[in-house]
């Protein structure tokens, strides 16, 4: 666990989040400036900077839970298509040095970048009980 790192608080229960799947190794919440309704981060519990550091077998039972979300998040957000994406290191826009898995809603309508604002909690709590009827 890193001490000043968001996600390690969040996994800590020490920040909130709109929490959409947990086990003992894997967490899923929802992005705080979603791209679109219902983007979604998957994060191992365990803190790895990037995906060079997590294990092998971590990283195949991250991706299981990663499938496991698109499904539900597709099927409860009518998505279209599911996009699923994951930066690693600064030239890759990586902001959150604690390894995430994106997974995004996306639909032929909307398929142009809008701004991202910041997402009110009620909303995004909202959001994440109708994904969790899906999980
Ligand atoms: P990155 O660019 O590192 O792949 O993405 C980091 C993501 O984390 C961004 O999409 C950003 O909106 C999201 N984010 C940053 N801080 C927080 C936070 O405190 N809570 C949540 N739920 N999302 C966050
Ligand atoms: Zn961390």
């Amino acid at each position: 666990m890193a001490r000043h790192c968001r996600f390690c608080e969040i996994v800590r229960n020490e920040a909130p989040a709109s929490c959409v799947y947990e086990d003992d190794k894997v967490m899923a919440f929802l992005d705080i400036r979603p791209v679109s309704e219902g983007h979604t981060l998957v994060v191992p519990k365990k803190h790895y900077e990037t995906i060079y550091d997590i294990p092998d077998e971590e990283v195949a039972y991250l991706f299981k839970i990663v499938r496991k979300v698109a499904c539900a998040v597709k099927k409860s957000m009518k998505a279209e298509g599911i996009g699923i994406f994951q930066n690693n290191g600064k030239a890759a826009g990586q902001v959150v040095f604690h390894l995430h898995v994106h997974v995004i809603p996306r639909n032929e309508r909307h398929k142009s970048c809008r701004p991202r604002e910041e997402c009110q909690p009620s909303r995004l709590d909202a959001v994440a009980y109708k994904i969790r009827q899906f999980i």
